[in-house]
């Protein structure tokens, strides 16, 4: 690959207090890809996506989305420049109702109210399979449609890039599959994404290339094939 790699993460370190939580990750990902990130827990993933999405300052390195560095950039405008991520717990306003959930991330990623913005956030429930529910309050909501909601308040910003932590823990086979088949079809509309999984088969079958962390290091890189046949991805796991 060369410099027009469309998320550029450059030796990227974390620090908290004394202990190193990345130690100059890289990783290069291309427009419309479908990237997994595993690790055991603890290795630094969430750390990494925090990193990415801004909600921390790295400590050392250069992240560059689409040939612009956003190193030091707030949050808030890497998200405007189309970076969304889903959080591993799915923080809901649970008094409000799924589409006045995503009522607010979207007039807020668009920064003004305007007509269409209730058919956008039922266009975006029914992606993620949610449509009969929006004036269901989501307090009610099951743990897979907790899930799915976190999904459709990442896309209300209508990302280039989807960052997914977790959003499949605790699942069933079914569910699983479910979630899976929303990101394809993300996918398949053109948003490159990031599946942090620890749920092996899926990430095994959803992403075209992964990287392996390990205590804040990466390990290994490759395709599904090549990292389930890699040792030192396996004594990683085994040590868990
Ligand atoms: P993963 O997502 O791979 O399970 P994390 O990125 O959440 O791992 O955590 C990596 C390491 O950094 C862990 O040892 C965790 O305890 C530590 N860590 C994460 N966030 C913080 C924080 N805000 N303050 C201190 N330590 C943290
Ligand atoms: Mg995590």
């Amino acid at each position: 690959m060369t410099a027009e790699a469309f998320l550029d993460v450059q030796e990227v370190t974390k620090r908290f207090g004394g202990f190193q939580a990345l130690g100059a990750v890289s990783l290069r990902i291309r427009q419309g890809e479908r990237f997994g990130l595993i690790g055991p827990n603890g290795s630094g993933k969430t750390t990494l996506i925090n990193c990415i999405s801004g909600t921390l300052r790295t400590d050392g390195g250069r992240i560059v989305f689409e040939d612009q560095d956003i190193t030091t950039l707030p949050a808030y405008r890497r998200a405007r420049l189309g970076i969304a991520r889903s959080f591993q717990i799915p923080k809901p306003f649970t008094s409000m109702t799924l589409l006045d959930n995503l009522l607010i991330p979207i007039e807020y990623a668009r920064q003004a109210h305007h007509d269409g913005v209730v058919d956008e956030a039922m266009g975006i429930l029914g992606q993620v399979g949610l449509g009969a529910k929006a004036h269901v309050l989501s307090a009610a909501l099951t743990q897979i449609e907790m899930r799915k909601l976190e999904l459709a308040r990442a896309m209300a910003a209508r990302p280039k890039l989807l960052v997914s932590d977790e959003a499949m823990a605790g699942l069933s086979s079914a569910e699983v599959d479910d979630i899976l088949a929303i990101l394809f079809d993300l996918n398949t509309h053109g948003i490159t994404i990031i599946m942090i999984e620890h749920i092996m088969r899926a990430v095994m079958r959803f992403s075209e290339r992964i990287a392996v962390l390990d205590a804040g290091e990466k390990i290994a890189e490759g395709g599904p094939e090549e990292i389930l046949a890699n040792e030192r991805v396996e004594r990683a796991y085994l040590g868990e």
